[in-house]
């Protein structure tokens, strides 16, 4: 019999697993806490658990976890980046940014994405898998406890688009967000999507304080369809319109990136065609410069181009801020380091 995870339970489930095996249900309830208040890894560290509910629990139930195989930090130490391999030997990767205002860590949702953005790393190989809410959970768990430091803000903008995991995103959110776990506040996390519209819309019906990030990456859908093949799907009036949805149901403004790439989206005009479409929009743009990937073509744009941007969204009254480079000398792209691990362990 193929063991479930227990790590991507629900309080309300594990109670239920308690029942079914006999226990009272608030055997569940210490279950759960054991698992993502005390973040304790092996069933045998549950103390008060009767040993008899342990026995039962293995022989259905296994704990999703994550291995660090690697962990790189940038020179002045304020990033790391975590290699993680799953329990079938997949590798995931995960950044750790120290801010002032506290511990900041972007993790995976998918092993691998099959969006295809052409400046992106981790589309390189397609997709090879979803992750569980367990494997999200265990990313920030684990990094949590090899730093001794409390992560405060999660982002679910590594490998892997969000939307294409819709489920077990949303039991994630759940999960972390939960008073009797690791309690991390919605308006601390964030999740970033590429403009699935159908995915938008589904996460504003469950009124949540997190943030929503789209990747927009383009002032018009010509522009957008270059280097985003999802932009064959949705056109950008169709994510506009239901990122003002968002807002309206939610009350929380949506923040666009948009990575700027030598001649693709660069130009003043390209700024003046952004800022005519947000107005009114209530929205943050974040530039980001592009990390350059070896096998892509996409190069950074000049710096003093990025800041004339900045200066035409700013005089059109946009909110808009240049993404603090970190990371950029330890592969900090999404999915560089697993791709720089994979070659390696191929020679
Ligand atoms: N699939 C989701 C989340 C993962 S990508 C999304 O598309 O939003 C996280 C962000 O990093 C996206 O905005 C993505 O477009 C951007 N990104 C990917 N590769 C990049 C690179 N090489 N340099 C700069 N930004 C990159």
């Amino acid at each position: 019999m193929e063991l479930r995870d227990l790590k991507s339970l629900t309080m309300e489930e594990c109670i239920e697993v308690a029942e079914k095996l006999g226990e009272k249900g608030f055997r569940g309830k210490q279950l759960y806490k054991w698992l993502h208040h005390n973040r304790v890894e092996n069933l045998d560290d549950m103390k008060n658990l009767p040993g008899k509910f342990r026995d039962r629990l293995k022989e259905e139930y296994y704990i999703a976890n994550v291995k660090i195989v690697r962990k790189q930090v940038s020179k002045n130490g304020d990033t790391a980046k975590y290699l993680f391999e799953l329990e079938d030997g997949k590798f995931i990767e995960s950044v750790l940014m120290k801010y002032k205002y506290g511990n900041s860590v972007c993790i995976s949702s998918q092993v691998g994405c099959r969006m295809g953005c052409t400046f992106c790393a981790s589309t390189l190989l397609g997709l090879e898998r979803s992750l569980t809410a367990g494997e999200m959970l265990s990313q920030i768990y684990k990094i949590n406890e090899e730093t001794g430091e409390r992560v405060s803000n999660v982002i679910v903008m590594g490998m892997g688009e969000p939307m294409d995991n819709y489920d077990n995103l949303l039991r994630f959110i759940r999960i972390i967000n939960d008073e009797d776990g690791y309690h991390l506040s919605q308006r601390n996390i964030t999740v970033s999507t590429c403009g699935i519209v159908e995915g938008i819309r589904k996460l504003m019906q469950e009124k949540l304080q997190i943030t929503l990030a789209i990747s927009l990456h383009a002032p018009n859908d010509e522009i957008r369809r270059q280097t985003m093949p999802v932009a064959n799907k949705y056109s950008m009036d169709e994510i506009f319109e239901a990122c003002r949805e968002y807002k309206d149901v939610t009350g929380r403004r949506v923040t666009f990136e948009y990575t700027v790439i030598d001649g693709v989206n660069d130009s003043k005009d390209n700024a003046l065609e952004l800022a005519r479409r947000c107005k009114g929009m209530g929205c943050h743009i974040n530039l980001i410069p592009l990390n350059e990937v070896k096998e892509r073509k996409c190069r950074r744009a000049k710096e003093e181009n990025i800041e004339d941007f900045k200066i035409i969204l700013e005089k059109n009254k946009i909110n808009v801020t240049i993404r603090r480079e970190m990371g950029g000398d330890i592969d900090a792209a999404c999915g560089q380091l697993r791709n720089t691990h994979l070659e390696q362990s191929a020679h």
